[in-house]
């Protein structure tokens, strides 16, 4: 077996079928993909790790995902936006921390008054940082107008995750209505790249009704789709969704755990050169679960910049860690911990993906 895992990784094109044998290694060769992952990483995109500032905007949200917290059906949470000079404070941090980039990321709201007051926001956090902050956004599908209106503000990268990348599965996990359209999904994740975008998607690894071949076709859909950048971690499970009902189906959380770890390294494998994010849901469920994550291929990491007092209302899983501690703590503790990943922070650097560089420049 050890040997049929090593000729696969060998190749040079992953089929379906090896990519299953991989996601189904024994943890002695999950080790010898781990190891090849690394190899990859350093070759490709080197030690560094990227800071990505996270201020997490609103928790309103039109939508009403099945496995997802802050869904508008759930009446639990205190919903929250937070003001102007919260925004521009937290994105002052990081330019003055170094951070290079930021997230600003909410649940999907498509009204007027949202899409201007984003619009402003860009504007201003660039003049107050002299355009020197890289901004992601991640606000879910909108219209090509809405893309274009923020990548002119200023906006250089967009996270859109697909979490699924199979039609029916999909349909399980969200209401059948036009609002929850996959194809609608794939089609605003084509939107952005035609406006110039750096796209960024990603999957909950580990869902009920998912099997290996589903997670092998989501490596080929971000491979087939060219994809910058990814984001993607163990689906967690939260009381107050309609998906909890299924939580009998799921494996154990520290298996989540392995197979997620798994198709981290996989993909940094098939796609050498994009960025890879360790997801906080990775650490949700093994305290060292991003600096692992980094080991073995992840070279982004979100800190988060969200005021404290917001932070319990953002809750799209159960669990979440970090959201009692400030940023100076946070950093200190990502610090030490990219460190002991054998890596360092690209501080003062965007970090843009090397994919997306690698095509204009071609
Ligand atoms: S996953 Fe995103 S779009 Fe779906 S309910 Fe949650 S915040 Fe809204």
């Amino acid at each position: 077996m050890t040997s049929f895992i090593k000729n696969i990784l060998e190749k040079d094109y992953f089929t379906k079928e090896d990519l299953i044998s991989l996601l189904s290694a024994n943890q002695k060769n999950a080790r010898i993909i781990f190891e090849k992952a690394r190899e990859t990483k350093l070759k490709f995109v080197g030690n560094k790790v990227y800071f990505r500032g996270l201020i997490e905007f609103s928790n309103f949200c039109s939508k009403n995902c099945y496995y997802c917290g802050i869904r508008s059906d759930n009446k639990r949470y205190r919903r929250y936006h937070l003001s102007d000079e919260e925004v521009l404070e937290a994105a002052n941090y990081a330019y003055k921390h170094n951070y290079s980039s930021i997230v600003i990321q909410s649940g999907e709201m498509r009204s007027q008054a949202f899409v201007t007051r984003i619009e402003s926001l860009l504007k201003s956090i660039h003049e107050q940082t002299d355009k020197k902050l890289h901004i992601t956004l991640s606000l879910g599908e909108q219209t090509e107008k809405t893309y274009r209106r923020w990548f002119e503000a200023g906006a250089h990268r967009y996270l859109l995750r697909i979490e699924v990348s199979n039609p029916e599965l999909y349909r399980k996990l969200h209401p059948s209505d036009p609002k929850h359209d996959f194809l609608k999904r794939i089609e605003a994740l084509k939107i952005l790249r035609e406006t110039g975008y750096q796209v960024g998607t990603g999957v909950m690894i580990g869902l009920p009704f998912q099997t290996i071949p589903d997670l092998a076709d989501d490596l080929i859909f971000f491979r087939d789709f060219d994809i910058d950048m990814v984001g993607m971690g163990p689906y967690l499970e939260h009381e107050d969704t309609p998906l909890y009902q299924f939580r009998d189906l799921l494996m154990p959380q520290p298996e989540r755990f392995r197979l997620s770890l798994k198709m981290i390294a996989i993909l940094r494998i098939l796609m050498k050169d994009i960025n890879i994010a360790a997801t906080t849901a990775m650490q949700t469920i093994d305290p060292r679960g991003r600096e692992k994550a980094i080991m073995v291929g992840a070279n982004v990491i979100m800190p988060n910049l969200t005021p404290l007092k917001y932070r319990n209302d953002y809750l799209l899983y159960e669990n979440k860690p970090c959201i009692d501690e400030n940023p100076e703590t946070c950093n200190s503790c990502l610090e030490v911990r990219i460190a002991m990943a054998g890596d360092e922070i690209g501080y003062g650097e965007w970090g843009d993906s090397k994919h997306f560089k690698n095509k204009i420049d071609s």
